[in-house]
């Protein structure tokens, strides 16, 4: 490559100069001019076409005005798989990985049939998919179902599916949104376990108005109830009323501080060895509780 004349900008000097931290930077430039992050390392004084630091520039402005970089990249990394995310969905964490290892962990062997053949997992409120493909891409013998109240949102998962190559093991179902969680789901259908990450901030938590939340999907995060566990309360009292198979689990993520009302609606609900589970930074973040045989 010829050497970068006197006013060409190289890639170390934009990055040096954009006032994002190093590391960021280069996923954003890495993003912007396509080149993986080694190259980047590796080819710093090499000039930048003009294109691509306008390109740069525009994310680092963004970024700078507090959109969080899995939006600006436009993907996330869950459970050592990449996923596809923009606006209409929640950005995958990483303490999510525990509800789907934990799921993964109760559905038994893979390879025993079930009666009525391969296990049948709901997930509720899906978001860009990435715990039920996770699950299908885990277990070959899964079918899936997973709702979601916003069309863009089960596009983006669909797009998940067929990058991973699950597509034809998830039946994608549109929900009303809102409270309406289970209207997607026959009076007939069993599954034996159901998994969500309903939202559950609660409405006046200061958190929605803060850092990376304050460019999520609301619904996604919460569902306007004062304490955060209205979508909580019916998916419980729905699961256990029905499609939850004789035996199947039930496990949800929720806030660090609603372990004890969640063991109380499961119990309401009368399901069997509930528990708490905490995440990797030491806090409640999943409840799991199992219908009677
Ligand atoms: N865990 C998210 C947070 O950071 C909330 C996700 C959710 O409501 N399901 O608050």
């Amino acid at each position: 490559m010829d050497a970068p004349g006197p006013d060409a900008t190289t890639y170390d000097a934009l990055i040096r100069r954009c006032g994002q931290p190093r590391l960021e930077a280069r996923v954003l430039l890495a993003h912007a001019s396509g080149h993986p992050r080694e190259w980047l390392i590796a080819h710093g004084d090499a000039p930048v076409p003009p294109a691509i630091a306008d390109a740069f520039g525009d994310l680092c402005a963004r970024r700078a005005a507090g959109a969080p970089i899995a939006y600006l990249v436009g993907g996330r990394e869950f459970h050592g798989r990449h996923f596809d995310v923009d606006e209409s969905v929640l950005i995958p964490r990483p303490e999510t990985e525990l509800l789907v290892e934990q799921c993964l962990a109760r559905l038994g062997p893979a390879g025993l049939a079930a009666p009525g053949g391969a296990p049948a997992v709901l997930e509720l409120g899906t978001g860009s998919g990435c715990i039920a493909i996770t699950l299908a891409c885990e277990r070959a013998d899964l079918r899936l179902t997973a709702t979601d109240g916003s069309p863009s949102a089960l596009a983006t998962a669909r797009r998940n599916a067929q990058r991973h190559g699950v597509a034809a093991r998830i039946d994608f179902r549109l929900s009303a949104g809102g409270p309406d969680w289970w209207t997607p789901i026959g009076a007939d259908e069993r599954f034996a376990s159901i998994v969500s990450n309903p939202p559950y901030v609660a409405r006046d938590d200061a958190h929605l108005r803060d850092g990376d939340l304050r460019f999520e999907p609301l619904a996604a995060l919460t569902d306007q109830s004062d304490d955060g566990l209205a979508s909580i309360e019916r998916i419980i009292a729905g699961a256990a009323t029905g499609p939850l198979s004789p035996g199947g689990w039930l496990l949800l993520e929720h806030g660090f501080d609603q372990g004890t009302a969640v063991r109380a609606r499961m119990r309401d609900a009368r399901l069997d060895e509930i528990q708490t589970l905490t995440d990797l930074a030491g806090k409640d973040r999943i409840t799991l509780g199992r219908r009677a045989n």
